[in-house]
């Protein structure tokens, strides 16, 4: 019998005639003949409410303790789902991170997936029940309780589809499928009916918040076809599956912000080999994910300026370990810019097109938006600029690609 998952998120479990619409449409899925798993989320706004009360008790909560509370959300949604799902008359089973055997590693608040045991769930659902499976958390092999980053429930789905040889996870969420952009920020922005893996991991990294960049990299990994949808709605959403020839016809898929980002630079460290490895050993030691690198050499090359992008908040922690370096590598300042944003576009068809990049400065020209800084891999060009700029930005590229619906 083919197994499907189905992740509902925040919103589509916010209330309880919302966890009722999700029972239904995993019931229906059963009585067609799946095998169903559910992920949820913690209900609407939870986990920001949880977080803020943390802030309240603490201005530095322990990661460790942080996890421990954020996971209740979840433990609230995935026992209320099993409870509707009873109340229509179906069986069904519910289940925290750990108790289906999702190992992490020990990164608090940014756990990455280990090893998933898809065995107790394939026993219950050969036992005929509807299985569920709270989102974002796992557990360490010592047993501790971590979660996977914000949104991770995505991941925790993906991964788990894979694991178990589901035919499609079904990521049910506030909008109808993938858009061109963030339809809150650009409202003639454009659903995409398909994208490829690659697209889609880097739009979601690039600050696409629709889905959790590692849920992607498990799609890809294990060809797990993944289907984003309204949970409000019969109307097929965006299909997420392995590139295909025709896909490279589009040049631009989607344009992309990433507000939540700050730029950190060591200035005057002197232009010698080594001095990149140290610092950077210092940031990978304390789990900061860094963005782009930025470097410029300049004395003559004798001192160079070595920076990084990354979140607000690991800029904060960064700027305090760069702080600490001073005492083994002469850095003569540390500068951290938190007013910046990033907007990309991003599209496998740059691979074939040539003129893309000068099709995008020269519309950021036109729209007299300073470029800061520029980085580019086979699939996406991104320029950080002033956060005041971004959002023009945003609809100044969206608009020169020929995205705004109508089109
Ligand atoms: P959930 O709680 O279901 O996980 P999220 O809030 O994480 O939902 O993701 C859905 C939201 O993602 C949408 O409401 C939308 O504003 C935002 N979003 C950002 N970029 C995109 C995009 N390219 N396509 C669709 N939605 C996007
Ligand atoms: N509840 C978690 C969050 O708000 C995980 C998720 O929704 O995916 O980030
Ligand atoms: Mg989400």
């Amino acid at each position: 019998m083919s197994i499907i998952v189905q992740k509902f998120g925040g919103t589509s479990v916010a209330t309880a005639e919302k966890i009722h619409r999700a029972a239904r449409r995993a019931i229906k899925a059963k009585l067609a003949g799946k095998q169903v798993v559910m992920v949820v989320s913690a209900m609407g706004h939870t986990t920001d409410e949880l977080l803020a009360l943390a802030k309240e008790v603490s201005p530095n909560p322990p990661k460790r303790e942080l996890d421990m509370l954020l996971t209740t959300g979840e433990q609230v949604s995935i026992s209320l789902m099993a409870m509707a799902i009873h109340a229509a008359g179906h069986e069904a089973i519910s289940f925290t991170g750990g108790q289906v055997g999702m190992v992490t590693d020990a990164a608090h608040t940014k756990a990455r997936i280990r090893s998933i045991d898809g065995s107790r769930i394939r026993r219950h659902l050969d036992e005929g029940k509807i299985v569920i499976v709270a989102g974002f958390q796992g557990v360490t092999p010592d047993g501790a309780i971590t979660t996977l980053g914000r949104g991770g429930s995505d991941t925790t789905a993906v991964a788990l589809a894979a694991a178990i040889g589901a035919e499609v996870c079904e990521i049910y969420t506030d909008v109808d499928g993938v858009y061109t952009t963030d339809p809150r920020i650009v409202p003639q922005a454009r659903k995409v009916t398909q994208i490829s893996y690659d697209e889609m991991l880097e739009l979601a990294s690039l600050g696409a918040g629709v889905m959790h960049s590692r849920s992607i990299e498990f799609g890809k990994k294990y060809n797990v076809p993944i289907h984003v949808r309204s949970a409000l709605t019969d109307t097929e959403g965006t299909m997420i599956v392995a590139e295909t020839k025709g896909m490279e016809d589009i040049v631009v898929r989607g344009v992309t912000l990433k507000r939540d980002l700050a730029t950190v630079v060591l200035q005057g460290v002197p232009n010698q080999p080594g001095m990149a490895s140290k610092i950077f050993a210092q940031i990978a030691k304390h789990n900061i994910v860094v963005d782009d690198i930025i470097q410029n050499i300049y004395s003559q090359g004798a001192e160079a300026n070595i920076g990084f992008s990354t979140t607000t908040d690991d800029a904060k922690e960064a700027a305090v370990i760069c702080r600490e370096l001073t005492k083994e590598v002469p850095i003569k300042a540390i500068e951290v810019d938190d007013k910046v944003a990033k907007v990309s576009i991003v599209g496998i068809g740059m691979k074939t097109h040539t003129g893309v990049a000068a099709k995008m400065f020269n519309a950021l020209s036109e729209a007299k938006i300073n470029i800061k800084h520029i980085s580019t891999s086979e699939i996406v060009i991104s320029v950080i600029v002033d956060l005041k700029d971004a959002e023009i930005a945003l609809r100044t590229l969206h608009t020169a690609f020929g995205l705004d619906n109508g089109e």
